[in-house]
């Protein structure tokens, strides 16, 4: 499923700008005010995300973004609008970016005071939204939820796609969990980490995700990557992909590097919602940002919910941690265990499943990256990430069934 991203301006005649303070244009543009550098959505059967990006970020409280019913009269459709302060846009986007996707008609942008902006996003189909920044660059994101579409399929009552419907849509305790999201780190020009003799992460990664994505298959889980081939994916499409997918857990794959030539080891980490300040270098490296920059993310994630799936999450990586290390141990006499962690990540926390983030070596430490070369050293990772998708599978049925907690049943599960 790839995102038909849509750049630039729209074509001239979509809806006109009715309603905003066009009459503040003409005036001469305050000094101090940032930029709208770009807009663009990624559409999906049932998602939508729209994307500012800005020269400079933007204060928002919470999510100010104002729902408005639809306005027979005036013949307008039920809209999101969100104001940007200290943002200039002019007329530039005044003719409006058509998306005519089945969720959204367009998306406008005027000026609405002559020192802010306001975004509007016409809707054809809502279920609900969320709303976020993203630094570097500065971004706004609308995420738009449109109500799953019924499957009219000419099939028999009850064989019903297990892949399809509402299941994303339930909550984590009674989800099936049959979608496995796994995103190989990095891509084309980013090479993620470098290490020992020019070995790049990247391709690791991508290695080490086919080879999961192939046990868990085996294991009957359906399974999408987030890419399947040495492309760069910037991190909204990355998540986008994620978020459609209607996926029910997410494993992102990474390989470690570190100044320190003598550290080696694993690292399975969940996504932190407190302010924790552990770990930054790791996920200031993973998230694309400079670790100052990690403290606005921390923001981001105050500002979201992600506290149920952020106790599943731990469960998660507890298992496939167990199994990651056991198994190597068993197989390869030491491991190197750095545990399970906490880190704020973007990827973790801009999917609505649990997610986990396996950190799988250091590249910059001669043993592992002597390891992270072979085939087979690979191919007993991949089988043990996919067992403990498996025990988190079974973990959770159990729970389902008895109420007993996820990880007490977790130690009678080998
Ligand atoms: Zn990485």
């Amino acid at each position: 499923m790839r995102a038909r991203g849509q750049r630039g301006k729209g074509r001239a005649g979509y809806l006109l700008l009715a309603g905003l303070a066009l009459t503040l244009v003409g005036a001469e543009r305050p000094p101090g005010l940032g930029d709208v550098r770009d807009v663009r959505t990624w559409s999906y059967p049932d998602y939508t995300r729209v994307v500012v990006e800005l020269s400079r970020p933007v204060e928002l409280e919470a999510d100010p973004t104002v729902r408005l019913p639809a306005n027979a009269l005036a013949e307008r459709p039920e809209r999101l609008y969100l104001d940007l302060p200290g943002i200039w846009v002019g007329r530039r986007y005044s003719d409006g970016l058509p998306v005519s996707d089945g969720l959204l008609q367009g998306v406008r942008l005027g000026q609405n005071t002559r020192s802010t902006s306001r975004l509007v996003v016409d809707l054809e189909r809502y279920e609900h939204h969320r709303m976020f920044t993203l630094r570097s660059p500065d971004r706004v994101v609308i995420d738009v939820y449109g109500e799953a579409r019924p499957i009219h399929s000419k099939a028999k009552a009850g064989r019903e796609d297990p892949g399809k419907g509402s299941n994303s849509r339930l909550s984590m305790e009674i989800r099936r969990l049959h979608t496995v999201v796994i995103d190989p780190g990095h891509g084309g020009k980013d090479p993620g980490a470098i290490g020992i003799g020019d070995l790049h992460e990247k391709d690791i990664n991508l290695k080490l995700a086919r080879m999961l994505a192939q046990r868990l298959r085996a294991r009957s889980f359906k399974v999408v990557l987030t890419r399947d081939d040495d492309r760069f994916l910037n991190l909204e499409e990355r998540t986008a992909i994620a978020e459609a997918s209607r996926g029910d857990i997410f494993v992102s794959i990474h390989v470690n590097a570190s100044e320190n030539k003598n550290l080696r080891g694993i690292e399975v980490y969940y996504l932190d919602e407190e302010h924790k300040r552990h770990n930054l270098e790791v996920a200031a490296r993973e998230n694309g940002v400079e670790p100052e920059e990690v403290d606005a993310l921390q923001e981001t994630l105050a500002r979201l919910r992600v506290s149920e799936a952020s106790r599943y999450s731990e469960s998660l990586a507890r298992y496939v941690h167990r199994d990651l290390t056991r198994g190597l141990a068993q197989t390869y006499g030491g491991v190197s265990d750095l545990g399970v962690k906490k880190g704020p990540f973007y990827v973790l926390f801009m999917s609505s499943m649990p997610a986990i983030l396996v950190e799988t070596g250091f590249l910059t430490n001669p043993r592992d990256a002597r390891l992270l070369r072979s085939d087979t050293y690979l191919e007993v990772m991949a089988a043990q990430i996919a067992a403990g998708l498996g025990h988190y599978r079974n973990g959770n049925r159990q729970q389902a069934n008895t109420g007993s907690g996820t990880l007490e049943g977790m130690e009678n599960d080998s």
